[in-house]
């Protein structure tokens, strides 16, 4: 028997003797296994009948409670080898044999409750690359845990509430979780949905109030508070009202909070670079845990980072048809 394939096909296509993988395709293709690796909503599926799907419970449950029913799903399959990316809950990278090893979304640190992706080796490496050029290389959590801390303490000294977003799966529930000390603590409908399945799954996240900006728009207490919001624009209805009637501070996280203009593109007030995807450094880690023949790189800065590991001394390309658009208005 040969050694595996990769192509893009509508997803990332692997074929290894005669069966055909597909991972996190985003049309219809026919193929022995599907593969989902997490609940964003960019990797969301739409089963045909018979299709066999790989996701983890997690991700299914989470899915379904997104208005996405991936059907009977398995964790298991013969020589599948599920392992925790640490990009959400629930999410997973896929090493297929001995041969292919795809991260997903992955992240190369541990926050909170996730811990960080898990390697082991294989032939062929897939991997996403959001970030990866060096100028994204993020700082200790820790650090910026305590530099949002003071920032909330001085706003709760003059009264003024605080808005921090992040997408509501994922991002908010590391937010929900550092900033838990503070009172009353509110929770964005969407938010707060995926914050239940997480309590409901052991993650000890503080029950908060839940907003709903349809009936609640006018009944903020006036005073300090904190909401964890999904990302948004500062100029967004919603954003402009709470500033407007309430003098509430933005404030954004994402990992694209270290490129220029980020703040004043979202219209936040401040932004820090809280990530659930690995850094620039990570991914070369990640590389080198896994030790490929072949690394095939997906998502953000593909090109540059294959050029960069092709400089290391892999074999690297881009699987170029398969790239995602990536904004800060949509999950990743
Ligand atoms: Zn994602």
């Amino acid at each position: 028997m040969g050694g595996a394939s990769v192509s893009a096909n509508g997803g990332i296509q692997v074929e290894l003797g005669r069966t055909r993988y597909i991972l996190d395709p985003h049309s219809q293709v026919r193929a022995d296994f599907t593969f989902v690796s997490h609940a964003h909503l960019d990797h969301m599926h739409a089963p045909s009948k018979n299709e066999r799907i790989i996701a983890s419970e997690l991700t299914t449950e989470l899915a379904r409670a997104r208005g996405y029913d991936l059907g009977k799903t398995i964790e298991n399959a013969e020589g599948v080898e599920l392992l925790d990316s640490g990009h959400i809950l629930g999410s997973r990278a896929i090493r297929i044999q001995d041969e292919v090893y795809y991260t997903g979304d992955a992240s190369g640190r541990p926050r909170a409750f996730l811990g960080k992706c898990r390697t082991r080796g294989a032939r062929i490496l897939v991997m996403e690359t959001t970030y990866g050029v060096p100028e994204y290389v993020f700082p200790p959590t820790a650090k910026l845990v305590k530099e949002v801390n003071a920032l909330i303490a001085s706003a709760y000294d003059r009264g003024v509430p605080v808005v921090l977003m992040g997408y509501p799966l994922g991002k908010a529930q590391l937010l929900s979780y550092y900033f838990s000390s503070w009172d009353p603590m509110f929770y964005h409908e969407s938010v707060e949905t995926m914050n239940r399945i997480h309590i409901e799954h052991g993650v000890p996240l503080k029950p908060g109030r839940r907003f709903e900006p349809s009936k609640d728009q006018g009944r903020l207490p006036h005073g300090p508070w904190v909401l964890v919001s999904p990302m948004s624009s500062g100029r967004s209805r919603l954003m402009a009202h709470l500033k407007k009637e309430y003098g509430a501070i933005l404030v954004a996280f994402s990992g694209w909070a270290l490129g220029p203009g980020y703040r004043y593109t979202m219209g936040a007030d401040y932004s820090f670079p809280l990530s659930d995807h690995c850094d620039y450094q990570e991914l070369i880690n990640l590389v080198q845990a896994v030790s490929p023949e072949m690394v095939y790189t997906v998502h953000g800065f593909a090109a540059e980072f294959a050029r960069d590991l092709r400089k290391m001394g892999f074999s690297a390309r881009p699987l170029a048809p398969y790239q995602s658009s990536l904004g800060d208005f949509q999950e990743a």
